[in-house]
């Protein structure tokens, strides 16, 4: 049975170290500040924004839940991010999705200072990230990545399959993996035969957002399996895009879900925020 790569150990230490920091940097004069700014009344989302505060608060960071409403307009979340990236007592900036219908979260995330963009949203960082230039990977991708990392997964020279081409996940974390020298393959919902692709990689990173899709057919035996998926069951709880029961026989390795991305994804938010504070 597979071996469960948590992120919880990877989360508590990379929040010990980002605390450190922030501590030192408020002795020093600069308490670190993260801005959230929110235009929406959804429910998971207010959950997540409150999970954040919550950790940045324990680690020392000081955050700022910006909340504009849902019925807030392009031009009003475009102003109010340019008012915080030009406000130097604010070190990291989030834009919480979603946005209210009609706004584009790419054009907007224009409006981020690339130095506060914590959570690699804006365009210009994405472009960066692909050049080879410094910039804050969206914390998803970079925890992806961390993980296999932490628990000495190697890259070079393996195939991965990465399922999802959004902006947020499949995008930046391919182009991460590809800085590790692995061979990266992009699946998405238009891929005509994903089990044949996935099957035959060394690691998959389900980033679909569907929860089942990745079932033991699509996984080589012995493959390591990053779970990015979280999505909400009708209980109330979390359930990844893998089919962990039939997996879990088959794969060598797969990141729980709760556990795995999510906790990392929080804490890097928070060590991006300290490292923008200490420039
Ligand atoms: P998205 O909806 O923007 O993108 C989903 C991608 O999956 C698309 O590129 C689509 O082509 C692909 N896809 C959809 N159905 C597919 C199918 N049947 N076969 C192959 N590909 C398919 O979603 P996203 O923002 O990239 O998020 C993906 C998942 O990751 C969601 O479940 C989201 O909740 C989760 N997520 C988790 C964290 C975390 O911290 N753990 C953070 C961000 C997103």
């Amino acid at each position: 049975t597979a071996a469960v790569l948590s992120g919880r150990e990877l989360a508590a230490a990379v929040r010990a170290a980002t605390a450190d920091e922030a501590a030192a940097l408020t002795a020093a004069g600069t308490p670190p500040r993260l801005a959230v700014v929110v235009a929406t009344a959804d429910e998971s989302s207010a959950w997540y924004v409150r999970s954040i505060a919550r950790a940045a608060e324990k680690a020392g960071i000081v955050c700022d839940i910006v909340d504009l409403g849902p019925g807030a307009t392009a031009e009003e979340i475009r102003v109010r991010l340019g008012e915080l990236s030009a406000d130097d007592t604010v070190h990291g900036i989030i834009m919480q999705t979603p946005l209210p219908a009609g706004v584009n979260a790419q054009e907007t995330a224009l409006a981020i200072a690339v130095a506060k963009d914590v959570d690699g949203a804006n365009p210009v960082s994405l472009g960066r990230l692909a050049a080879g230039l410094p910039a804050f990977a969206p914390a998803t991708a970079e925890a992806v990545v961390r993980i296999l990392e932490h628990h000495e997964v190697p890259l070079t020279g393996r195939h991965v399959a990465v399922v999802g081409r959004s902006t947020v996940v499949g995008k930046p974390v391919a182009h991460l993996l590809l800085d590790r020298n692995a061979t990266v393959t992009v699946c998405h919902s238009r891929t005509a035969d994903l089990a044949a692709v996935t099957s035959a990689a060394d690691v998959v990173v389900a980033a679909a957002g569907r929860a089942g899709l990745i079932t033991a057919e699509h996984v080589a035996p012995g493959a390591v399996v990053i779970d990015v998926g979280t999505n909400p069951t009708p209980d109330g709880g979390l359930v990844g895009d893998v089919d962990a029961v039939t997996v879990a026989d088959k794969a060598g390795a797969l990141t729980p879900v709760p556990g795995g991305v999510g906790p990392v994804t929080t804490a890097l938010l928070l060590q991006h925020t300290v490292r923008a504070a200490a420039r």
